[in-house]
Order: structure tokens, then C-alpha cells, then sequence
């Protein structure tokens, strides 16, 4: 990185130590003889080396092969000629528009969201539940190990949609952060959004708390957590927005929203409010180190500087933003300035690949189109799609680096195969070359794909079943 600011990247977090040993007999698996690029605080590589697990935790990392007595029982994984990385944590998705992929392929954000408005209101929890295993599917297959949902279409009578989100994240393995989304500001009140797509603010705020009651687990080693989050600055009331930050801080959890995506969005905040996006999200409690938003395409230096200050954190998703023409987000500036940066793929209806290996590599391309060649490297894209994405989630103790005491969610990708044979850097190899094929992904120490296969599902099972999904939502219409 250039420039003055402190790199997020070398912030260290310190692993949860305490309560922490394993059950006598827990499983233990040693993968050695692969490149580990543990993405800890000081970038720690190494070209041959190991990594063991027990249990949910990581028990040793290191150069060499394992030491002997921890290969003793174990599950021992032969990673030669492949690159070890911490899970890949998605922070910004709506899994449900996995059923709605393909459609106003050439329109911009606004253009784009009226278009679909129809449909995702006829959405209910049993087709959510099956878009969203597709979705976790397809993420898991590339690398991911924690997925970051964001859902705010609950029409009337449509179940628990929260729940479907739950119950289908552990159908394929992996951890969710679902967030309890909500729209109450209708066409008629001067929002963007049909008046049938929205709730009430009560009965948002509600269900919200609910949701959060019901699912959320505070614990460190939590599979789900829950987080509240108000759509849009165009689809909700300055009351909704107001009053979630407040339900969410009384509550412990996170907040959540998209921000800052567009010029025509900008364009609305200053006739409607008189100020930047940025500004008005401020006002109403919006900045702080427990808030991440989507996007942050368009924010000028002072709005950078606002959210280095307050901690505010920023999912990036730069193959959406291609696919919505919305620009390119100023991740170079942000990463400089201090800002937790992590990757997301945004929703299936912006982005029909879904695949958040992939993003590593957008978001180094669109960040050197905007910045320059020396902007960014591959490693800043390896960080943010890891160590990046659990700050941004609240879970840098636990998450995101491969280190003694933290979580086991991990990926082995092969890379000396066809595509990646005689790349000279294995982090190049993924972060700039085609997404390598997974040799093992774990998350809580527990397998979720081999050799290239999900293991937790059946994968035709679930493409029928989104198939016939995508299918009967169309014929809703
Ligand atoms: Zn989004």
C-alpha cells in the first residue's frame, strides 16, 4: 500500500485462548507439506508448512511438516502442490435472489430493483430455503466458509423466512450471519419500492427483535449469528433506520444496510434530505464500529474519513457494481485510511455467478482500473476476502487468519493442476488466476467439501430443486 494511513492488514487480532480445549477424543486433522498464507497480523507465509486442527479450533500452524506426535490418529491431508487459506467470509449477499438470477441484465440499480420488485414479493420461506442452498452451495464450492445474508422482502404471510436462511446454512455446513432485513417506505411516500414490497416500521422493528431472539447465538463459536438492517435510504423512513440502531445496540448485534452505491442514489439523499448519504446515515446513529454497509461506491474523502473514524466497516462488491454499472468502489483509499474492507458477491440477481472466490480477483482488477497497478495486490484481495471480512463481521478473535486458537474454517486449493502448473506465486495463483479446484474446505473443523465436491449435500439434488423453485416463483408472477 501507498500512503500515510494505518493498513488495516497489520492489525493483529488476538485469538480467543480461554475455554477453548478440545474434548479428550476430538477429531484431529493435520494438513501439511502445502503453502500456508495464514493471513495473520504480520502476513506470516509459509512455503512448506502445516496446519492442525482439533475439534472446531485450530491446534498448531507452522513451517515444516507437523510435528509427529499431532500426526499420530489423525486425519492427515496432503496438501503438496496446494495453497492452504483461512475460509473466505462473505459479507454482503441477498441468497434469495438466487431464484431470480438473469433477469433486466442490462439496467442500472434503480432500473434494475423496479423491475424485480414483482417478483421478490411473491417470495415466501420454502423458496428461500431452496434458493439459498443453491446459493451456499455454489459459495462453498468457491471457498467460502461464512456467508453474510442480507433479506428485507418478508411478504405477508410468507413463514419464517429467517429461519429458512438458518435451516438451509446447515443443510450445506456453513456459518451464517443472516441479517433481518426491512423496507417501510412505499412509491406513495416518496420510496423507491411498490407499496405492496414494504412492511410497517412496527412490524419491521418486530420481527426484527424476533429474529435476533430466535436465531442470533453470541457465543464465539456461533454458526449463526443475526444482525438488523434497514434496507436502503431509499426504501426506509428515517424512523426505521433510527429506531433499528437503536433496537440492535439494545440488543447486542450488529447493523447492517447498503450505502453510498450509486449516483442516483446520492442524487436522492441530496433532494430528499439535503445531504450526502453518508451524512444522513451519520445523523440517524448509522456510523459506528458495530455498522458495516454494502457498496461505498461513491464516497468523497471526508466520508472516508468519517468512516475510518468511527469504525464503520465496508463490504465490497466490485463484480456487482460491474454488473449494475454503479462505478468502482475506492477501496485503495479506504484500506489507507484504516477502514475494515471485506468481499462480497451481493446478490445472485447482480452478480448470476455467486462465486466468492471469484471476487478476490474483481476486486484487484477494478481496484487497480481506479487506483493504479501498485494499488492493490493480491494479498490486500486474500485479506479482505478473509482477515477483512471477519473484522467487518465482529468475528476478527475467532475468524478469518490461521492461527493456535482460532476457529477451523479453512480451505486447501490445488494449485498444480492445469490451470495454475508453473505460477511463480501460489497467492497469484488464486488471487489472479482461474478459481483453483478445493482439495478440502472445513468450517468448526468440520469437512463441507473434498475434492472438489460439496460433501454435506447432494448437488443434484439441490440445482433440481432451484430449478423447480425458480420455476414456481416465476409462475407467481
Ligand atoms: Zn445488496
Amino acid at each position: 500500500m501507498t500512503g500515510s494511513g494505518t493498513d488495516p492488514r497489520t492489525t493483529a487480532a488476538t485469538p480467543h485462548k480461554t475455554a477453548r480445549t478440545s474434548a479428550p477424543g476430538a477429531r484431529r486433522t493435520v494438513i501439511e507439506n502445502g503453502y500456508v498464507a495464514t493471513v495473520d497480523g504480520a502476513g506470516t507465509e509459509h512455503a512448506r508448512g502445516h496446519v492442525v486442527v482439533e475439534g472446531a479450533r485450530i491446534l498448531a500452524v507452522g513451517a515444516g511438516p507437523a510435528p509427529a506426535a499431532l500426526r499420530e490418529g489423525a486425519d492427515v491431508v496432503d496438501a503438496t502442490g496446494c495453497l492452504v487459506t483461512p475460509g473466505l467470509i462473505n459479507t454482503h449477499h441477498h441468497l434469495y435472489q438466487w431464484l431470480t438470477r438473469g433477469y433486466a441484465q442490462d439496467s442500472i440499480l434503480f432500473d434494475w430493483l423496479t423491475a424485480l420488485y414483482p417478483l421478490w414479493s411473491r417470495i415466501d420461506a420454502g423458496l428461500t430455503g431452496s434458493g439459498a442452498a443453491g446459493a451456499m452451495a455454489v459459495l462453498a464450492r468457491s471457498g467460502c466458509t461464512t456467508v453474510g445474508d442480507h433479506h428485507y422482502i418478508f411478504p405477508r404471510g410468507s413463514g419464517d423466512i429467517v429461519g429458512a436462511l438458518v435451516e438451509a446454512a446447515g443443510r450445506i455446513g456453513v456459518r451464517l450471519h443472516a441479517t433481518r432485513g426491512s423496507m417501510d417506505l412505499g412509491a406513495s411516500q416518496g420510496g423507491l419500492p411498490p407499496d405492496f414490497a414494504v412492511e410497517t416500521t412496527q412490524a419491521a422493528l418486530t420481527a426484527s427483535q424476533e429474529a435476533v431472539e430466535r436465531y442470533h447465538d453470541p457465543s464465539p463459536d456461533a454458526l449463526v449469528q443475526v444482525a438488523i438492517a434497514p434496507c436502503s435510504p431509499f426504501s426506509v423512513t428515517a424512523d426505521l433506520l433510527r429506531e433499528s440502531a437503536v433496537l440492535a445496540r439494545d440488543l447486542g448485534v450488529r447493523l447492517h444496510t447498503h450505502a453510498s452505491e450509486t449516483v442516483e442514489e446520492d442524487a436522492y439523499c441530496a433532494e430528499r434530505f439535503g445531504k450526502s448519504p453518508t451524512a444522513y446515515l451519520e445523523d440517524l446513529g448509522w456510523l459506528g464500529p458495530d455498522v458495516w454497509m454494502a457498496h461505498c461506491v461513491h464516497l468523497d474523502e471526508s466520508a472516508i474519513r468519517r468512516y475510518a473514524a468511527t469504525g464503520t466497516g465496508v463490504a465490497h462488491c466490485p463484480s456487482s457494481n460491474g454488473r449494475l454499472a454503479a462505478g468502482i468502489a475506492p477501496v485503495h483509499d479506504l484500506l489507507t485510511a484504516g477502514v475494515a474492507v471485506g468481499l462480497g458477491v451481493d446478490g445472485a440477481a447482480s452478480n448470476e455467478s455467486g462465486q466468492l472466490g471469484v471476487e478476490i480477483r474483481e476486486s484487484v482488477l477494478m481496484g487497480r482500473l481506479r487506483s493504479g497497478a501498485d494499488s492493490l495486490s493480491v494479498r490486500h484481495g486474500l485479506w479482505m476476502a478473509t482477515a477483512g471480512g471477519a473484522r467487518v463481521l465482529g468475528r476478527e478473535a475467532d475468524l478469518g487468519s490461521l492461527a493456535a486458537g482460532m476457529l477451523a474454517d479453512l480451505v486447501v486449493w490445488r494449485v498444480d493442476g492445469v490451470e495454475h502448473a508453473g505460477i511463480l506465486d501460489p497467492v497469484a495463483a488464486l488471487g489472479l488466476g482461474a478459481l483453483p479446484p478445493i482439495v478440502r474446505s472445513l468450517v468448526g473443523g468440520r469437512t463441507i467439501v473434498a475434492d472438489g465436491a460439496l460433501v454435506t449435500a447432494e448437488e443434484a439434488v439441490i440445482a433440481r430443486e432451484v430449478a423447480a423453485a425458480s420455476r414456481a416463483l416465476a409462475e407467481r408472477l
